[in-house]
């Protein structure tokens, strides 16, 4: 099954997107993660990108379709895959259809994550991730068991992203709305758009998205 998490900033897509890889082996492809790498292997894709997510402003869409096209021809993606911050714009989503057209793969469904914006800048600013396994954290929400030390690998090291601050938020936010959200009536037209309660607490988003994709 291959599906895309849709939503803004801070609605938790990633999260669940991490749950589904685990448990129903599906592949999370993170283009936020990707370009993550990709600036910190300073690679020429990297350098571009830079400024662009320091700002909150969204990278050319070439750029971006450039690197998921690539990702979904991989082997790994054969059983299915969960797109997470992809598509962004519309010309992002058309060409993910050609590009899913090309390779005889098909979309199956599109989960928008409905959330207050009132609660993403709280959510955002207060995440954080593990150094070594990329397990993700929050201050409020999810600390680690053991403070300080990773639950997943034992990491005593986290990092944090530079953009997910109040300030960049407003830009995200605003890019997300005029960019990104057109694409919920592009989806519902071809009838494949599912809604989750992406407030409630995070086990129950999960049940819910599990619900929308197996049925249980
Ligand atoms: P995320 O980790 O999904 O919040 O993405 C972090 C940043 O990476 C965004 O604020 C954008 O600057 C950039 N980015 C990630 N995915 C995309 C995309 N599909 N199109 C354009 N920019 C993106």
């Amino acid at each position: 099954m291959n599906i895309i998490l849709l939503g803004p900033p801070g609605a938790g897509k990633g999260t669940q997107a991490q749950r589904l890889q685990s448990d129903l082996s599906m592949v999370q492809l993170s283009t936020g993660d990707m370009l993550r790498a990709e600036m910190k292997s300073g690679s020429v894709l990297g350098e571009q990108a830079k400024g662009i997510v320091a700002s909150g402003k969204l990278v050319p869409d070439a750029l971006m379709v450039g690197l998921i096209e690539d990702r979904i021809a991989r082997p790994d993606c054969a059983g299915g895959f969960i797109l997470d911050g992809f598509p962004r714009t519309e010309a992002q989503a058309q060409a993910l259809d050609t590009m899913l057209e090309k390779t005889g793969k098909k979309l199956d469904m599109v989960i928008e994550m409905e959330v207050d914006e009132a609660a993403l800048t709280e959510r955002v600013v207060g995440r954080f991730t593990c150094a070594k396994c990329g397990t993700g954290y929050h201050e409020t929400f999810k600390r680690p068991k053991v403070d300080g030390i990773c639950d997943v690998c034992g990491s005593t090291e986290f990092t944090r992203r530079p953009d997910d601050n109040a300030e960049t938020m407003k830009t995200r936010m605003a890019a997300y709305r005029a960019q990104t959200e057109p694409l919920l009536p592009y989806y519902r037209g071809k009838g494949i758009l599912k809604k989750v309660d992406g407030m409630a607490a995070m086990d129950e988003v999960y049940r819910q998205i599990r619900a929308v994709l197996v049925g249980a």
